[in-house]
């Protein structure tokens, strides 16, 4: 059984994989596959000469920006981290103005101190801080900061210790248009 040479995927097969995969990407982020079925199937017909591994990864950034994003979930700080009041009370949270790392678009968004410290309260990728808002909903498949943390206080997904310092740096971005 085993010493059989590979074989190309049957159609079916691809698509039964790809589903698969596609599905458990929109089930993960709180969504109901089916309710994709007709776009997955589009998008599959519009592929039929792409490989298999190129299907795959648009699928997967398909159901990422079809869906709402993950509830955020508390994370707790680096066990060697000290608290963030402790350490950024001094300078506090900061804004600047950036250059979209994806698009090179500039925008306004958190400096680097505070990206550190987003980093670790927020379970994002760090590239999430250092795009703008358009490649952040197209590469991340999340809205722009200052309502990712808006949400998270709202809904209490962050730990208290980390209010006072959110809530400013919101301010600062909120007044300057950050992204
Ligand atoms: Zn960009």
């Amino acid at each position: 059984m085993g010493e059989r040479p590979p074989v190309p995927l049957s159609p079916e097969l691809e698509r039964w994989i790809l589903w698969a995969k596609f599905s458990a990407v929109i089930r993960a982020r709180g969504g109901n596959p089916e309710e994709f079925r007709e776009d997955f199937e589009r998008a599959l017909e519009a592929m039929k000469d792409l490989p298999f591994e190129e299907k795959q990864r648009r699928l997967e950034e398909m159901a990422i920006s079809a869906t709402p994003p993950p509830v955020i979930v508390a994370r707790p700080p680096a066990v060697a981290m000290p608290p963030v009041e402790a350490v950024a009370a001094p300078a506090g949270p900061g804004v600047m103005t950036r250059v979209c790392k994806r698009c090179g678009r500039t925008f306004t968004g958190p400096d680097e101190a505070s990206i550190y410290y987003l980093e670790r309260i927020f379970p994002f990728p760090s590239e999430y801080w250092e795009v703008c808002a358009v490649c952040k909903k197209r590469y991340f498949g999340y809205p722009p900061a200052p309502i990712m943390i808006s949400q998270a206080m709202r809904y209490r997904r962050v730990h208290p210790d980390y209010w006072a310092f959110l809530s400013q740096l919101l301010r600062m971005l909120e007044e300057r248009g950050g992204e």
